[in-house]
């Protein structure tokens, strides 16, 4: 390879290093703005992702070269790149903000996987775009590390998420609460679409855009729109069913997204920007995390509800595209808004009931009964989630290593509890579904804290760790039982922060 770099013969093509195929940046200039990464002064790869890579076509010698390193940092945009930061507006909180746009994040471009499926290449703290309103437009290292290990875990469990690629320190210092060591996240995406992009034309009562942008995502995300009557209704419908399953995913698992805004809630249903996001310990449905939700808008239990708030926002904007009648679209849009909270119920209680090793098949209003009082009893004694389900599936396998009762507060609590699930179970039946909806490994949060803390020391190897541990969730590994643990108390992370 290097021969042939160094070679004044050379006669082939240079490697094409990333196989673009842009798509939004052909759309008309108000959807975006052109926008070149900032420079970094000494850039370092902290983690890169070659089998996600390969997926994308990336050409592996380049992505192991030093040029692969110049372009996630910002120093070297690529062949085939047209780098764009994309315009957004957003309810932030619940409050309407007309324009927020990508503030510290910029679109490299698009390439198309094996399933023939777009997907976007996106520098994250690469500097100030048109849309960074006052801020400057860079990471700490802190929140690319938190993305990085976060979002690769909850594809590992099974979760729509965007992806890491690739996370580099850039030798800056940026200016926060103290000054902070600067980092480059590279994010994967089906699209970065979200409510917010809708909300934007719709602010703006720009129909057209808002016709183009729905094209676009029905040909990227939901192509089967596209044959029937109202492409634009059974888009909605597709979104609607989207974020119902992903919202009834990320429960089970005791998942918070920490800041579930309207710019933060992806048209193609994944998971997307990991900022005060968390996974419980000690189980509460009104559990919160994030520092500035103050009001618990975005607690675990109320995440179903504000997806469905999220998708009602989504129905407005596409109001004078459903139908040229105010009144039919409104009523178009109610009733696709309706199939939400069936679509999310019977999901969420389906992966609750795998979780508890009951039948999916017969007699699902016990079924539902007995995961509600489980909750109640869970949240009463201030059971860990995951080590709840962890030595409840133990328990189903008749491991000796199972032992439920250290987890209650009150050990008749879990000895009543246990009585009323062995009338119900039949974990014989269900063990598969068992093991496969209940994690040994979750990313808790003190532990991604310890791995931050420590690679602001230089040391990168808890991180690392971290990220191949939870590269295999579901799988027995004794290297990794000091991880399954749950906090100590001096351990414990009592809030997240914003990944500005
Ligand atoms: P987020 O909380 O990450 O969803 O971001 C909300 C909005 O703030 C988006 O428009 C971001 O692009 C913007 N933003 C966040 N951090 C920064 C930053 N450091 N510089 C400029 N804009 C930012
Ligand atoms: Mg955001």
């Amino acid at each position: 390879m290097e021969l042939l770099c160094n070679s004044p013969l050379l006669t082939d093509p240079p490697l094409m290093g990333i196989p673009f195929h842009n798509t939004y940046a052909q759309l008309p200039e108000r959807f975006f703005s052109k926008q070149t990464p900032a420079k970094a002064p000494s850039p370092r790869l902290l983690r890169k992702n070659d089998a996600l890579a390969a997926e994308l076509g990336i050409d592996h010698a380049w992505f192991n070269s030093p040029d692969a390193l110049e372009t996630f940092s910002g120093n070297v945009v690529p062949k085939g790149a047209q780098p764009i930061s994309q315009a957004y507006a957003g309810h932030q909180f619940g409050g309407f903000v007309p324009q927020l746009g990508d503030g510290r994040a910029i679109l490299l471009g698009e390439v198309i996987d094996p399933h023939e499926k777009h997907r976007d290449i996106q520098l994250k703290g690469s500097g100030c775009t048109a849309f960074s309103r006052g801020g400057d437009g860079k990471s700490a290292l802190g929140p690319v590390l938190r993305e990085y290990i976060v979002s690769e875990a909850m594809h590992a469990l099974g979760v729509p998420t965007t992806r890491a690629l690739v996370a580099v320190s850039t030798g800056e210092i940026v200016a926060r609460e103290e000054p902070t060591p600067g980092g480059i996240f590279t994010r994967v995406a089906a699209s970065h679409v979200r409510v917010g992009t809708f909300q934007y034309f719709a602010a703006r009562e720009d129909t057209e855009a808002l016709k183009i942008l729905t094209h676009f995502c029905i040909e990227r995300h939901y192509p089967e729109a596209l044959g029937g009557e109202n492409p634009a209704l059974s888009f909605l419908d597709f979104v609607v069913e989207a974020q119902a399953r992903l919202v009834a995913k990320w429960l089970p698992l005791g998942f918070i997204h920490g800041v579930m805004n309207t710019d933060n809630c992806s048209i193609s249903g994944e998971t997307i920007d990991y900022g005060p996001c968390a996974f419980m310990d000690d189980f509460h449905p009104d559990c919160v995390f994030s520092y500035i939700d103050r009001n618990a808008r975005y607690a675990w239990g109320a995440q179903p509800n504000i997806a469905h708030w999220n998708l009602t926002r989504l129905a407005e904007t596409l109001l004078p595209i459903l139908d040229p009648s105010v009144e039919k679209a409104k009523e178009l849009a109610q009733s696709a808004l309706g199939k939400y909270v069936s679509a999310f119920q019977a999901q969420y209680l389906e992966n609750f009931l795998h979780k508890l090793g009951l039948d999916t098949e017969t007699d699902l209003e016990n079924g539902a009964a007995f995961v509600k009082s489980t909750l109640g009893t869970l949240a009463n004694e201030e059971v860990d989630f995951t080590l709840f389900f962890r030595h409840l599936t133990l328990h189903a396998a008749s491991d000796p290593r199972a032992d439920l009762s250290v987890l209650f507060k009150n050990p008749a609590s879990a000895e009543h509890w246990m009585k009323d699930w062995q009338a119900l179970a039949k974990p014989s039946n269900h063990l598969d579904k068992m093991k496969a909806t209940n994690p040994i490994l979750i990313p808790r949060n003190h532990r991604i804290e310890q791995a931050i803390q420590a690679a602001y020391k230089d040391d990168f190897a808890p991180f690392n760790r971290l990220v191949d541990a939870l590269a295999k969730p579901h799988e027995e590994n004794p290297d990794y039982s000091d991880l399954e643990a749950a906090p100590l108390p001096h351990e414990r992370v009592e809030n997240t922060f914003c990944g500005t």
